[in-house]
């Protein structure tokens, strides 16, 4: 990695962001051939990169074909290319050919050897040994030149010259990693449209104050549901977690990926806490408990079939007087909680904000992007890459894969090469 200023070459190719999209974009671009400059405003590469899968980095997914495809709810097919030009498999044999060895864990989550976030930058880092970084340059504007180039305005006033620009900046997400939005402006300017943004993979705050004393309570092999009317928005099994402020926990956040937008309000939402039975069984067995302890206090009884936080509201959550004697409860009351165990609701009043959401949903309209080789429909030499554009992943791997795949063929194509077929 070349830190000292080089002479202005008009022809190179200029990366603004250094996470990484844009590291994949100046390696592969570099691989082609090509003068590489690169812009990242933080003191260091990838800042976000190394508070990934909880420092660990979840690199990739081991998923392939149509599951991979399926792992983007939205514009899925306008990833098609990029995901088939630096395939999960592609994408670790670069990191293997930097000295970053991967190995797949649950779920198809692919992380490195070391379990260190660090390494992969450190690894993406060695490759880019034959680009110049200027780490510390925020990019102000970038303008078209009469010559058919770019002018690129850095906060400090310097102006820099180039013959391909790729927009590297991430989203709006944890802008104390510096993504906070710059991208959107620039592509703005350049006369790209940009789509509402929303935090997504983000816990939700709820208005339920029966839930606060639950505060860290994880709810595990529970299914939870979102319904707007009669459609079925989510209906997922897993783990949540109860916070202070409402919901989080994997569940959660893949929720969230399917309500980004929506108003919260009008979204019913709730709990299936014993979805490996139905209805019916469950009322024969709380009537079975509550017939055979009969003397015993209900809210004693309840920790059998949940945790006993848990079971320390459940009553009032239903109505029902928890300190009667089980024989008392009346059938109604027991329906009521059959109801409750199998729909325990829940109401979202909206996520929490982009500083603790993990993506973006939203972003530079994909519309004008060519699939094939990222590159602008509108202005010639300008490339997307990453999560500026509007494409989000679920959890598991499939947000850096995208970051990844793009940049890789962004830089690529900015540098000269082919395009990539989309058969
Ligand atoms: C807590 C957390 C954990 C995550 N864990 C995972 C995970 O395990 N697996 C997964 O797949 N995804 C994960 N993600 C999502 C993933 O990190 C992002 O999708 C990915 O980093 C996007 O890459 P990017 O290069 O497009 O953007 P970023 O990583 O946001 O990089 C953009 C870079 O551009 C720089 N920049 C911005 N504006 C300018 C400017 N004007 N001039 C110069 N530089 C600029 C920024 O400083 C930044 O370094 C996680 C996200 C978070 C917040």
């Amino acid at each position: 990695m070349r830190t000292a200023c080089m002479p202005t070459n008009p022809d190179r190719v200029l990366i603004i962001g250094g996470g990484p999209a844009g590291m994949a974009a100046a390696l592969f671009a570099l691989r082609q051939g090509a003068d590489v400059l690169l812009l990242e405003r933080n003191e260091k590469l990838g800042k976000k990169l190394y508070i990934t899968g909880k420092g660990r980095c979840n690199v990739t997914n081991a998923a392939s074909g149509e599951e991979l495809l399926d792992s983007y709810p939205r514009n899925r097919r306008f990833l098609y290319a990029a995901l088939r030009f630096l395939p999960p498999e592609g994408l670790r044999e670069v990191l293997r050919g930097l000295n970053c060895d991967t190995i797949v864990e649950r779920g198809g989550r692919v992380f490195p050897v070391s379990q260190k976030a660090s390494d992969v930058t450190r690894a993406l880092t060695r490759g880019l040994s034959g680009a110049e970084v200027r780490l510390g340059v925020r990019v102000k504007a970038v303008s078209k030149t009469p010559g058919g180039g770019f002018s690129v305005l850095t906060e400090g006033g310097e102006s820099l010259q180039a013959r391909s620009v790729i927009i590297a900046t991430g989203g709006l997400s944890y802008p104390v990693t510096g993504s906070t939005g710059d991208g959107y402006a620039l592509a703005r300017t350049l006369g790209h449209s940009v789509t509402d943004t929303f935090p997504s993979l983000v816990p939700y705050e709820t208005a339920d104050d029966w839930s606060r004393p639950l505060t860290g309570l994880s709810l595990k092999n529970v299914v939870l549901e979102a319904a707007r009317g009669k459609k079925t928005l989510f209906s997922q099994q897993g783990e949540m977690l109860f916070t202070h402020f409402g919901i989080s926990g994997p569940l959660v956040l893949s929720l969230s990926s399917h309500l980004a937008g929506l108003d919260a309000g009008a979204v019913d939402c709730f709990i299936d806490l014993k979805p490996a039975v139905t209805a019916e069984q469950l009322d024969l067995r709380l009537s079975g408990m509550l017939r055979e302890d009969g003397r015993k206090q209900l809210s004693g009884l309840l920790p059998q079939l949940m945790p006993s936080s848990l079971a320390a509201v459940f009553p009032a959550v239903c109505r029902v007087d928890g300190t009667r004697q089980a024989s008392q409860v009346s059938a109604a009351e027991r329906r009521r909680m059959t109801a409750c165990l199998k729909h325990l609701p829940l109401r979202l009043t909206g996520p929490r904000p982009f500083s603790e959401a993990v993506i973006t949903r939203g972003g530079v309209q994909v519309k004008e992007v060519d699939p094939s080789t990222m590159q602008s429909k509108l202005v010639p030499g300008l490339y997307f890459a990453g999560e500026v554009l509007d494409v989000d992943g679920y959890t598991g791997g499939f947000n850096l894969q995208a970051a990844f795949a793009t940049g890789a063929l962004a830089g690529r194509s900015a540098a000269g090469g082919p395009g990539q077929t989309m058969e």
